[in-house]
């Protein structure tokens, strides 16, 4: 079982799944999924779709749950911030109690959000974060590591075997074209020709992971021994200022954009990049794409979406 199966990340997940042959139920509520990101599946016989809001609860066997459902862009996260900690919260404990009871196993895709605007820098598993509790940020923060509490909580207590897997910044085909992520962002403004927005003078970094290593190490986190409970950070350690990666889309779109600066929206982290030894040696992944590369592979998908038709203007903050 895949949550928010229809979801970026979820539809790579539940894609991989069916093709290695599992019998794969995706549950999505469709308030930031989106049904083209699965409709190639919706045949498949191993395929099946469940119309629902993980923050209500859920009767259905199964033996693996994957937990992605959550509102992931700041841009849709922010639109309604108490939904998005209900889905984090109420969602864990739907998940949770259903694992108790078929005894499945479960993985939760947490996020680097739990670090905040780190102070720490790279970010290991034993860091605690530097998160504000009452920021625009914090339903996605705070609900993130609530959840990762719970989860814990239900293997101490209830014997679960869970898998908390701690997300960088991900990207590649299937990113919505308004949701407000840099690289999305950035890709559709250079390829209509349009401002590219730099919040902030560009100088804050992030590391970006091509999504099919992502999904790489969450699929080998699942079948990993059930020790391994982590939270174990998966992304790319390759780190980059906004500003240069501006400047890589720019050239890898051959566009002709210029760069225009925004304000920086509050509590935006001004540095992340994982340490990822414990995924190297827990889990034997690391990233094989380079930014480059996956920035390509981005390009060439979001090109024909933009030459046939406009595309919603990118979404600012
Ligand atoms: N950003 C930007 N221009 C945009 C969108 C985002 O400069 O059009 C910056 C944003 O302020 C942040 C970084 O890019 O510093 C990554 O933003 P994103 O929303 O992709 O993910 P985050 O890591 O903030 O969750």
């Amino acid at each position: 079982m895949v949550t928010g199966g229809a979801g970026f990340l979820g539809s790579h997940l539940c894609g991989r799944l069916v093709v290695a042959g599992h019998d794969v139920l995706c549950i999505d509520s469709f308030h930031t999924g989106c049904r083209s990101g699965i409709a190639h599946l919706l045949g498949r016989p191993n395929f099946e779709l469940i119309e629902h809001d993980i923050t209500m609860p859920l009767e259905v066997e199964v033996d693996e749950i994957y937990n992605l459902a959550c509102p992931a862009s700041p841009v849709h996260y922010r639109q309604d911030p108490v939904r998005t900690t209900r889905t984090s919260v109420l969602g864990a404990i739907t998940v949770l109690e259903l694992a108790r009871r078929t005894g499945a196993k479960i993985l939760q895709a947490s996020t680097s959000e739990v670090y905040g605007d780190p102070q720490q820098h790279p970010q290991t598993e034993d860091y605690w974060g530097h998160v504000n509790p009452i920021g625009p940020r914090s339903c996605y923060d705070e609900g993130k590591r609530c959840a990762e509490t719970l989860f814990f909580d239900y293997h101490r207590q209830h014997d679960l075997r869970i898998r908390v897997m701690r997300i960088f910044n991900t990207y590649g085909p299937k990113m919505q074209a308004n949701d407000g992520r840099v690289i999305s962002n950035f890709i559709v403004q250079a390829l209509l020709g349009n401002d590219i927005t730099i919040y902030g003078d560009g100088s804050q970094t992030r590391s970006f992971c091509y999504v099919d290593d992502l999904i790489d190490g969450m699929i080998r986190m699942m079948n990993a021994p059930d020790d391994v409970t982590g939270p174990v950070n998966v992304g790319n350690p390759d780190e980059v200022t906004i500003r240069d990666l501006a400047k890589l889309v720019i050239e890898l779109a051959g566009s002709r954009s210029r760069t225009v600066f925004r304000p920086l929206p509050e509590n935006d982290p001004l540095q992340r990049r994982p340490d990822i030894r414990r995924a190297r040696t827990e889990l034997g992944w690391e990233p094989t794409v380079t930014l480059e590369e996956g920035l390509e592979r981005t390009v060439s998908w979001f090109e024909p979406l933009t030459a046939k038709r406009p595309v919603h203007a990118p979404q600012e903050r």
